[in-house]
């Protein structure tokens, strides 16, 4: 086997040379990016390899995870030049386990869409079909993965988009419950929202990495203390007697034939494999599109409120030359500097949370949200996980959704929720569509119950090959 396609699970079981594998990895990017268009640049190489549980295992991280004295752009004309003066918590970490910091990888700006189409450097290609999407924001990284130029890779997760390109991509990715990862460092999208999440070739990847990752921060106030399991001791084949369940809000018309037959067939085989299963109602799914399109563009357009050309990045040049005052230099900075779809998220949210509207919409929604989140504490009482598809479609192509925002905004009904109530999330390969794309299942749990998403992933892993499939480059 070429050594870009091992897992770092295999590379530490075998004891091989890191520095082998990071220089496969360079020659497979050198081979193959120019299609997939997955990495925007390689970090520099370091002389050694650290020593750690990840020890030289080279990773990828999304382009809006701060790594000191490296460019961080979020994919934005607006972040031109700007390199971090610190890293993120979860870099540290990863420098503190020894591993290889690899490539940045191209999103989403601000990790603003499901298709990473919107990022300022142009569109990543889906591996599996390079006419079609990766999906996003985290497409980049997924992608990476996918095509054998990363080992593993971090992306973040405000609406699904580390699960949804996991999905379209065909590896395996998780959103952890709110507050289990530090975001210290990670750019601010819609802070209640956001985490960071590992996206891997396999389940046992998945685990290592947010061994890794996971745990209280003082840094970050939302950062949960408590206790971080060693989540490599889920990945056991074994799901007698857990009780799943199956939401008959997620299995609607809109979903793909293919893409329910794939997910009833997953639900077979656990259950075969001794999980019990029963239909479960969430009542408010079909509120989750708009309530978060409401908080995540309030919480987005606050937060971008900071790259006005002073402190961060891009200073518009026409603003030099032109401007007579601050506010013509903030204006002409961000006009220059924002992309369209960050633009458009900057002017809902701040009508959203404009005075007059607010109590009518971003109140509205947080009460919304409330009552997603009792859906879904309601269905846990008599479940431990609950399984739908990650997407209602496989990938679509490039430029089929670019012009009409809201059915992009839609590609996301089944992961948005999920944020929305906190919890952890899981996409794995469950299949292929016949267009031969990869076809993702989503698995989710309690707050802090990751190891459940582990122990039913992996079993379901164990007993199926798609993750062992790859995109022919
Ligand atoms: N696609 C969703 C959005 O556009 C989610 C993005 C994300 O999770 N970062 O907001």
């Amino acid at each position: 086997m070429n050594l870009h396609e091992l897992t770092a699970h295999q590379i530490i079981k075998d004891k091989v040379n890191p520095r082998e594998v990071r220089k496969s990895l360079e020659e497979r990017i050198a081979s193959v990016d120019k299609k997939v268009k997955a990495v925007l640049r390689l970090c520099p190489d370091e002389a050694e390899v650290g020593k750690g549980v990840l020890s030289g295992i080279p990773i990828a991280t999304k382009d809006n995870i701060c790594i000191k004295d490296n460019l961080t752009t979020c994919a934005s004309h607006i972040l031109d030049g700007f390199k971090p003066p610190y890293d993120a918590t979860v870099i540290s970490k990863l420098r503190n386990a020894g591993a290889s910091l690899f490539c940045s990888t191209n999103m989403d700006e601000f990790a603003f869409g499901s298709s990473t189409e919107n990022s300022f450097y142009g569109p990543t290609h889906n591996p599996w079909d390079t006419t079609r999407v990766p999906g996003g924001s985290s497409g980049g990284s997924a992608a990476a993965v996918s095509a054998g130029e990363a080992t593993m890779a971090l992306g973040s997760d405000t609406g699904g988009s580390i699960r949804q390109p996991a999905s379209f991509c065909g590896v395996v990715g998780l959103k952890p419950t709110y507050g289990r990862v530090s975001r210290y460092g990670l750019i601010a999208f819609g802070s209640s929202l956001d985490q960071i999440g590992p996206l891997t070739k396999d389940v046992e990847d998945s685990a290592l990495l947010l061994n890794v990752i996971a745990g209280y921060d003082p840094n970050d106030s939302t950062s949960v203390d408590v206790l971080v399991p060693d989540y490599t001791k889920s990945l056991v084949k074994d799901v007698k007697g857990l009780k799943i369940g199956i939401p008959k809000e997620y299995f609607i018309e809109g979903i793909d034939k293919e893409v329910k037959d794939a997910v009833d067939q997953a639900i077979n085989l656990l259950k075969k494999s001794g999980a019990d299963y029963k239909e479960i109602s969430l009542p408010h799914t079909e509120y989750a599109v708009p309530t978060y399109y409401i908080v995540a563009t309030s919480e987005a357009s606050s937060n971008l409120a900071r790259f006005d050309g002073v402190q961060y990045g891009l200073r518009s040049k026409a603003a030099k030359k032109e401007v007579s005052d601050l506010i013509d230099m903030y204006f002409a900075t961000r006009e220059a500097g924002f992309g369209k779809e960050a633009k458009r998220r900057i002017m809902l949210g701040t009508y959203a949370l404009s005075a007059g509207y607010y109590e009518a919409y971003y109140l509205r929604a947080l009460k919304v949200r409330t009552l997603i989140k009792r859906d879904f504490d309601e269905a846990f009482k008599s479940v431990d996980c609950i399984i739908t598809p990650t997407s209602p479609t496989d990938a679509f192509k490039i430029g089929e959704k670019t012009e009409d925002p809201l059915s992009m905004y839609l590609s996301d009904i089944f992961t948005i929720s999920t944020n929305l109530a906190g919890i952890p999330g899981i996409s794995i390969p469950c299949g292929f569509t016949k267009n031969n794309l990869p076809i993702g299942l989503q698995i989710l749990a309690k707050p802090f119950a990751e190891e459940t998403l582990f122990r039913v992933a992996y079993t379901y892993e164990q007993g199926t090959e798609w993750h062992k499939q790859k995109p022919k480059l």
